[in-house]
């Protein structure tokens, strides 16, 4: 079996942290957790154990949102939302067929993987083909990864489409159906669907409404953006005149719930956030996407106190980059400056435990994989990331206590201190 000494940093199932300085990870042919706690506890264990002394383990990085045809387009400066969308991604998605999709798809795994990022929820394109494509290549990956085409009936990017509105929503619907059917849950469930129409904005109350039905019928996931941006905001209002706000847009679709992710969700009055804690589905906090595009900075300590569940995104291309690492500094950051110019009613010290927690346990709840991944403890699967301690503490810095190591790694850790990255035991990364 399978069995490494090294420190490990971890959240338990509640979130809190657990620091084992000198401890031991082992895991089973079958890729589940034997044991994972300190070194001198491990008995027989450790007779066995690998040396990777300077070496720290974390649960696997969960990205809840980013989109694969967009990597391309990242540091794309200069615009907001909306015009940034039309300027620089739909023409980006449009052409994304062929080689290059898969050349794209390739990269994106990798550069995921080496950022020890291990479980992903992704949009690919409007197209089938290259949704095709992008789940071969997922699967190739080695990687957790839920993925859908993304779906538009309205202002969609594909003009060479002859048919009428409805042709065009059935079309949409019946390819997104067959791609669940060929790829949710395969290799065990390693791979995952996620039925993704756009934002409201791209789709009809129809089209929403049966991909939700869709996503229920199957047990798939569900994912959408949610209150970005204002101008988006003020649009989504005069499309629906009859929803009480953007949330009820998605509720009367009958898109709230469990294995739903919203992304972004910025911009909620009361009510919205009353009723998207209830409906116990996930937000994605893009923070890096969210100060790149300027659309604002995500209320956390209001969410957190309605028990809205919250897991973090990189949003790339928004965000320009798919290290999380970044992500979950740029969380706490955004936080820090807004209760300093008091921007939001409840004052909350926001810091590196809660967006590591969000980054690891709430991106594994974001998927429905709370009881399989996100922390490192028996009986999960061995999803994780081996980190060199040198290249987030200076070796002049003191030594430090679980708290202050993370610390440091959020600070300071990037992509570059990821030595190897492991799904299920299996090794899909090394530097
Ligand atoms: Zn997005």
């Amino acid at each position: 079996m399978p069995a490494l000494r090294c420190a490990v940093l971890t959240p338990d199932g509640r979130g809190r942290l657990r620091w084992f300085p000198d401890g031991l990870l082992a895991f089973g042919a079958d890729g589940h957790i034997e044991y994972c706690g300190p070194f001198s506890g491990a008995g027989k264990l450790k007779s066995g154990a690998v040396s990777r002394r300077g070496l720290l383990a974390i649960p696997g990085l969960v990205d809840a949102h980013c989109h694969l045809p967009q990597y391309p387009a990242v540091a794309a400066d200069g615009l907001t939302l909306l015009p940034w969308l039309k300027r620089h991604i739909f023409p980006l998605e449009r052409n994304f067929r062929g080689p290059q999709a898969r050349a794209t798809a390739r990269m994106f795994f990798s550069d995921m993987a080496a950022s020890g990022t291990t479980a992903a929820c992704v949009y690919t394109s409007i197209w089938k083909d290259s949704t095709e494509t992008c789940f071969e290549e997922a699967d190739k990956s080695g990687l957790r990864i839920a993925m859908g085409k993304v779906m538009m009936d309205q202002g969609s990017y594909d003009a060479a489409f002859k048919g009428s509105a409805s042709a065009r929503r059935d079309r949409s619907l019946a390819e997104s159906d067959e791609l669940c059917r060929k790829w949710h849950r395969r290799d065990h469930g390693r791979l995952l669907y996620a039925f993704t129409p756009r934002f409201a904005l791209s789709c009809s109350m129809e089209l929403m409404t049966r991909a939700g039905e869709l996503a229920a019928r199957r047990g798939a996931l569900v994912q959408t953006h949610l209150a970005e941006n204002r101008d988006e905001l003020a649009a989504v209002k005069s499309k629906f005149p009859g929803s009480a706000h953007y949330t009820d847009v998605y509720g009367k679709a009958g898109l709230l719930g469990r294995r739903s992710i919203f992304a972004h969700a910025i911009w909620l009055s009361d009510p919205e956030v009353r009723a998207l804690a209830e409906s116990g589905c996930t937000l994605a906090h893009c923070p890096t996407s969210n100060a790149f595009l300027g659309s604002g900075i995500m209320d956390v300590p209001r969410l957190e106190k309605a028990g809205v569940a919250l897991a973090l995104g990189s949003d790339v291309a928004a965000g320009p980059s798919l290290d999380l690492f970044g992500v979950m500094r740029e969380s706490v950051y955004l936080q820090r400056v807004a209760s300093a110019h008091r921007l939001f009613k409840h004052a909350e010290r926001f810091g590196p435990g809660r967006a590591f927690a969000m980054a690891t346990l709430g991106g594994a709840r974001a998927l429905g994989l709370e009881d399989k991944i996100g922390t490192l403890e028996r009986g999960k699967e061995a999803d994780f990331a081996l980190l060199d301690r040198r290249g987030f503490e200076p070796s002049c810095a003191p030594a430090a206590g679980g708290d202050g190591v993370l610390a440091r790694l959020v600070y300071r850790g990037g992509r570059d201190c990821v030595r190897e990255t492991y799904v299920r035991g299996r090794k899909v990364w090394r530097a």
